[in-house]
């Protein structure tokens, strides 16, 4: 079963609409917030939770996007600008985990789409999502590409005295033209570092999720070098590098944006890059994500899976090993 299915929402355009700065916000009553992963193993990230849909950031590759269509919205323009709220997600939440759901697992918030959008600044669902969590000493992660973050800096430090905790920010890029160009409502690269800055002197485990690296754009080993060496300073604690892919669906509009964002020899860059492809080819990511791990590596930094295993208890099944990747 699928998160969406479980959500068994028929139209959000039922729900109270609020519109405000150019954009609605569907307000409706979710039925469950947990969402089990199908074949997520016990006792690794098994769980996710998604207080928000559609996402104002508006990032032209975000794979989310598709996921829009289920709640009678559009891809492009919709996404960005009809945004799905659920207004009873903490209420929710207490009385899913009060029946021991998710006990001993991770939870994954905001995998969807961002839970520190525009939006939270109006809602405010996170500091209850965040509390409920932590008074039921539950483990999780949640992204976000979003400065907002740091207002909930003292819940996070609350919630990693009660259990794991691993705050992630997302960031493909130093340069800010790049964020303009495919992230425009995103927080600003400096100021996302600033949050894992503010993290990681609260005592909050955080680390950067170093993505999407936009090929062409953000992979010169030069640049991806400073942005290493930009999430160490910022106190980051383990980096994950993963190169943009692009759904088919997707890539009519995303390259009509690039033309008419980027440069015509980038554009035709692009075009050959992803005019056929998900993904660019497996020796580039191989090469791209090899580079940064060496970095990081350089900086005494574990890779992802060793972070996540040094903070895996041993068990003595080994069915119930954390397993995250
Ligand atoms: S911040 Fe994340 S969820 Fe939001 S548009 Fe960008 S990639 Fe998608």
């Amino acid at each position: 079963m699928t998160t969406d299915e479980l959500f068994e929402i028929d139209d959000p355009r039922r729900g109270r609409v609020a519109a405000f700065g150019g954009m609605a916000f569907h307000e409706i009553r979710a039925r469950t917030m947990l969402n089990r992963m199908a074949g997520a193993p016990a006792g690794g990230m098994a769980w996710t939770l998604n207080p928000y849909r559609g996402c104002a950031h508006g990032c032209t590759y975000c794979f989310a996007r598709t996921g829009h269509q289920r709640f009678g919205f559009g891809i492009t323009e919709d996404f960005s600008n009809q945004i799905v709220v659920k207004v009873n997600a903490a209420d929710i939440l207490r009385a899913e985990l009060r029946r021991g759901r998710a006990r001993g697992d991770w939870v994954m918030v905001g995998t969807s789409t961002d839970c520190y959008q525009r939006a939270e600044a109006r809602y405010r669902l996170m500091p209850e999502i965040l509390t409920a969590l932590a008074d039921h000493g539950v483990n999780f992660t949640t992204t976000t590409k979003s400065a907002l973050l740091k207002r909930d800096t003292e819940l996070f430090a609350r919630a990693a005295e009660c259990a794991d905790v691993l705050v992630m920010t997302s960031l493909g890029s130093l340069d800010d033209r790049v964020r303009r160009a495919f992230a425009p409502a995103a927080s600003p690269p400096r100021a996302r570092l600033d949050t894992i800055r503010a993290l990681r002197a609260a005592g909050v485990p955080a680390g950067v999720l170093i993505a999407p690296i936009i090929p062409h754009v953000g992979d010169h080993p030069a640049a991806l070098d400073a942005l290493v060496d930009a999430c160490v300073d910022a106190g980051a604690l383990v980096v994950f590098p993963d190169v943009m892919r692009l759904k088919a669906v997707l890539r009519p509009w995303f390259l009509h944006r690039v033309a008419a964002d980027l440069p015509p020899r980038l554009a035709r860059r692009f075009a050959a890059g992803y005019g056929r492809r998900e993904a660019m080819p497996e020796d580039y990511v191989r090469r791209v994500t090899a580079h940064v791990d060496a970095r990081a590596r350089q900086h005494g930094l574990p890779t992802w899976p060793e972070y996540i295993a040094a903070r895996t208890p041993a068990k003595p099944e080994p069915a119930r090993q954390l397993r995250l990747l």
